[in-house]
């Protein structure tokens, strides 16, 4: 039997894909097995969301390339997109495939093993209209379900090299959403998390289609527990989505709405489609419909042209915006994007400064947040174990998104469990069992 080993670097799109490369593979009558161990084919599914990404990607190439040369070296992902032919520079790649026809892998290295000759399968991604439809029918890891509903994206921040790489929206037809969904639901999976380049852009592309139609389909999935919405930009959270998901028994109360600055003049700069005070009223909307909503964002910090002041307006919003969790990045140059050619770059000691501030304040409202839940009984699904203090305890997440610790079986990994919040903690808080709701088949 042929061997496949994977590494995947960057986002949860580029885990899924890998997910649905392996099921080519594992069609196709191959076994899968450790990067680390000898294998007939080596693939790995690269990032390019910064220059470190580029760095990382071929650093992990680099690796499969000296491990066996026999070896067949696939490379794949969003750098692969945007520099096959540094990548086909490297000695020993044979094989480059873009973020596009994926499903033609195993014949491409067909090719490569009779020809013997490199070969790059990547295409012009900007003039991709079709989803490509991997199917993935289970997850070897997960107890949550991620469902590719999207790729590509049409906005073009400023900082941002991902439609360059992903190519424009493209939805996945509802009836394939719908179909993996409800075999995902029938595989055990309580939770699908609805993912995608730009999930909130979903049915942009499509005739009278759109994601409020999508959340209400996926509601009438009778065994399905939960649905969350991986990530939506606040100028895509329309009234008819407000309204399907103030009519949804399954919907998450989690919306991970990028912010990236608060403070209106540098979200021009970063060519972002709200100002802060729309974004603001999209937030109370939002939390209207979804009483205890948990609102987590990103915030990137020294975007060119981001004063004192400007900074000292971000804090201020983000303060009053009461966030559950922040993801906070420092602005980091991304050669080929238009920001890393303006000129009043904020000097990495002033942006260092300016993360350790953010990151503080994001703690103590993610304190503040959970603080709110003590006492208060939370279904959670069993995602993982962790030992503290020779204790064995069972880690899974609400839906309201709180990482909760409790102590009960390791039988019960996958299931559904009801917890109450004992001790409330930015990262972790600590619950007590109550009941066991479900177990994994
Ligand atoms: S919305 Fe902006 S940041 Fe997000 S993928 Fe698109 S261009 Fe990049």
């Amino acid at each position: 039997m042929r061997s496949v080993a994977f590494h995947t670097l960057g986002c949860k799109v580029n885990q899924y894909d890998t997910e649905a490369i392996w099921q080519l593979f594992h069609h196709a009558g191959y076994e899968q097995v450790d990067f680390e161990d000898p294998a007939d084919v080596y693939v790995i599914n690269t990032c390019t969301v910064t220059n470190e990404g580029d760095r990382k990607s071929r650093q992990m190439i680099r690796r499969a390339t000296r491990k066996n040369p026999e070896s067949v070296v696939v490379v794949t992902g969003c750098y692969a997109q945007m520099a096959p032919g540094e990548i086909l520079g490297i000695p020993g790649v044979d094989l480059v495939v873009g973020n596009q026809f994926r499903a033609q892998m195993m014949e491409l290295i067909e090719k490569v093993r009779e020809e013997k000759v490199p070969y790059n399968a990547v295409s012009n991604i900007l003039t991709q209209k079709e989803f490509e439809d991997l199917d993935v029918p289970m997850f070897l890891e997960r107890t949550r379900a991620s469902l590719k509903i999207e790729d590509g994206c049409n906005h073009f921040c400023t900082f941002c090299i991902i439609p360059y790489a992903r190519g424009l929206v493209r939805s996945r037809k509802p009836e394939s959403v719908l179909f993996q969904a409800r075999r995902l639901a029938n595989a055990g999976y309580h939770e699908i998390v609805l993912t995608g380049i730009h999930t909130g852009g979903y049915g942009e592309d499509l005739e009278g289609y759109t994601l409020a139609d999508l959340v209400r389909d996926l509601d009438k999935i009778e065994n399905l527990t939960r649905i969350r919405i991986s990530s939506i930009e606040a100028s895509e959270i329309t009234e008819d989505l407000l309204q399907a998901i103030e009519a949804s028994s399954k919907i998450c109360r989690h919306l991970h709405i990028p912010l990236q600055a608060g403070h209106s003049e540098v979200l021009r700069r970063m060519n972002r489609h709200y100002t802060i005070e729309e974004y603001a009223m999209k937030l109370k909307r939002v939390r209207e419909v979804l009483p205890g909503v948990a609102i987590t964002s990103d915030v990137i910090v020294g975007f060119p042209g981001e004063t004192d002041d400007y900074f000292e307006t971000t804090i201020d919003f983000i303060e009053r915006q009461a966030f559950a969790d922040l993801h906070v990045f420092p602005y980091s140059t991304r050669v080929g994007t238009p920001a890393a050619k303006f000129t009043d770059q904020v000097p990495e000691s002033v942006k260092h400064q300016r993360v350790g501030r953010l990151v503080a304040l994001a703690d103590q409202l993610a304190v503040q947040y959970a603080t709110t839940w003590l006492g208060e009984t939370l279904d959670v699904i069993v995602e993982e174990t962790m030992t503290q203090d020779g204790q064995t305890y069972l880690v899974g997440h609400t839906d309201n998104y709180l990482k909760v610790a409790f102590i009960g079986d390791t039988e019960q990994l996958g299931s559904l469990c009801a917890v109450t919040i004992t001790k409330a903690d930015a990262k972790v808080c600590l619950g007590e069992l109550q009941a066991s709701l479900s177990v994994l088949p």
